[in-house]
């Protein structure tokens, strides 16, 4: 098939057919089956009845990437499956690197404001009216899922209002006056001022005419036409545990899903906001086999509004974002240069936060010697079992740093005491595990990177192309017709 270019003109030929099939290409990813625009008001095509607005906080393009490596071979995540993709910038109004609230406002209400707001504009004088709110107005039934607390500020930023995140209490009785029809996943210590963090709360969203309940039994009982807040079993900060740490039988992000839907379904459709928190946990502490975990079990949650989409392909509009990534993930690492090996991930059984608790065991108990410690990195970790992959192998260099990680954290002083910075044989060992399986980070904060969207659905094709975290906002509002004004 060589066909050998002779003139300059069949160059500027041959360009040109580079530039079609280059452009052909495009519209082919951007606007195949699954995905075509509804008319504008007053024509035929119908805007979505449902719509799905999946965020995954602090998963990056990288952080995707690295999910395959704890998935069976030949698995892919859903998420990457969508027809359509696209990139969002993340900044936010006062600072280059953003954080959860004021990206949580663009993403929820198509507006820019300053770091740690919710839903209000900068100067703290307007609120913003968020893309859950207008559903409501339009009579769509709402719904508002995260597996960390349902007060933090991603879930917040939909149906709250508050100058700083901090705001707890204020933020927490919101939920009570949102009128929304499902609040499910994490549980909100609002301290109400009557020194019972639990008790007021629940009453005050009992006065509202919600239901409130915990665990799986009671969820499956909940019935269509009620309005509900539902938790799973949830830790001190009011988050369920990391899908590498749970239990069997807890309940998952998928479940509070797919209950969702189905407590949701109606004439009038819904709208479902869906958070993955804790993937931004899991890369504060730069833990990254809890990452893919993490990212896998959102991903869980997606393919339940995916089977949704599937029995409804042209009333169902599904998108999949992130407010900001975190950490600086690297699929490379300095030391292994071209080499990767991010499979051995998979040898990691716990979460770094679990393992600082054992840690925090061995402290108190003094009975865990070094060898007993390296046993545990070999069950935990899969350090230094070569059984299971020669590239876990430990060198004496690193045995070295592990007993001096130990004796560190044996230090009644810090063992396990300071996760903030981290105990210091749980930090060596989830370092150890991510450099030898190539996988680097820069930080143990947000950056600035702009973040993968994924779509599906009626209208999922506008968000082809690259733009502002605000106009994914704005392009639901338009598709699903939530505003009047637009
Ligand atoms: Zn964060």
């Amino acid at each position: 098939m060589a066909r050998y270019v002779t003139s300059s003109r069949q160059n500027r030929y041959r360009s040109i057919q580079v530039l079609v099939l280059a452009a052909a290409v495009f519209i082919t990813a951007c606007g195949i089956a699954g995905t075509q625009r509804p008319g504008k008001a007053g024509s035929s095509t119908e805007a979505p009845k449902y719509v799905f607005y999946f965020i995954g906080d602090g998963m990056g393009v990288a952080q995707v990437k690295l999910a395959d490596a704890v998935l069976d071979d030949g698995e892919t995540l859903e998420m990457i499956s969508f027809p359509v993709s696209g990139m969002a910038a993340t900044q936010a109004e006062n600072r280059y690197i953003t954080g959860s609230a004021a990206a949580g406002t663009a993403l929820a209400t198509g507006h820019k404001t300053t770091i740690g707001t919710i839903a209000k504009s900068s100067d703290h004088s307007t609120d913003f009216t968020s893309v859950a709110e207008m559903a409501r107005e339009k009579g769509m039934r709402v719904g508002i899922v995260s597996n960390v607390s349902i007060d933090h500020a991603t879930p917040a930023c939909f149906y709250a209002h508050a100058d700083s995140r901090k705001m707890y209490p204020e933020i927490a009785v919101q939920m009570a006056s949102s009128g929304f029809d499902y609040f499910g996943g994490g549980y909100a210590f609002g301290d109400l001022d009557d020194g019972k963090p639990l008790g007021k709360l629940v009453e005050v969203m009992k006065d509202s005419g919600y239901t409130v309940i915990q665990g799986r039994e009671a969820l499956s009982k909940a019935v269509s036409g009620r309005k509900y807040w539902v938790f799973g079993s949830y830790d001190g900060s009011g988050a369920l545990d990391y899908a590498i740490d749970r239990d069997d039988g807890s309940l998952t992000l998928a479940d509070f899903t797919k209950h969702g839907i189905r407590l949701l379904e109606n004439d009038r459709g819904f709208f479902m906001m869906v958070e993955g928190g804790k993937i931004d946990w899991a890369c504060h502490a730069n833990d990254a086999a809890t990452v893919a975990h993490e990212v896998v079990d959102f991903d869980g949650a997606i393919e339940q509004a995916l089977e949704f989409y599937r029995r409804h392909p042209d009333e169902t509009l599904i998108v999949v974002t992130a407010d900001h990534e975190c950490g600086g993930l690297a699929l490379g690492y300095a030391d292994k240069a071209y080499e990767s090996d991010i499979g051995i991930l998979r040898y990691q059984k716990l979460s770094a936060q679990d393992f600082t608790a054992k840690v925090s065991q061995w402290v108190e108990r003094k009975n865990v010697t070094f060898p007993m410690a390296l046993d545990s990195a070999s069950v935990y970790f899969g350090l230094g079992n070569i059984q299971l992959d020669s590239a876990l192998a430990l060198s004496p260099e690193e045995k070295k740093a592990l007993r001096d990680a130990y004796a560190e954290s044996m230090n009644a002083d810090n063992g396990g005491q300071a996760y903030g910075k981290g105990d210091p044989l749980t930090v060596m060992l989830v370092t150890l595990l991510n450099h030898k399986a190539g996988v680097g980070w820069t930080t143990g904060a947000h950056t600035a990177v702009p973040v993968p969207v994924f779509a599906i659905g009626n209208g999922a094709h506008e968000f082809c192309g690259v733009y502002d975290n605000t106009d994914v906002a704005k392009k639901i509002i338009d598709i699903a017709r939530l505003s009047e004004e637009r």
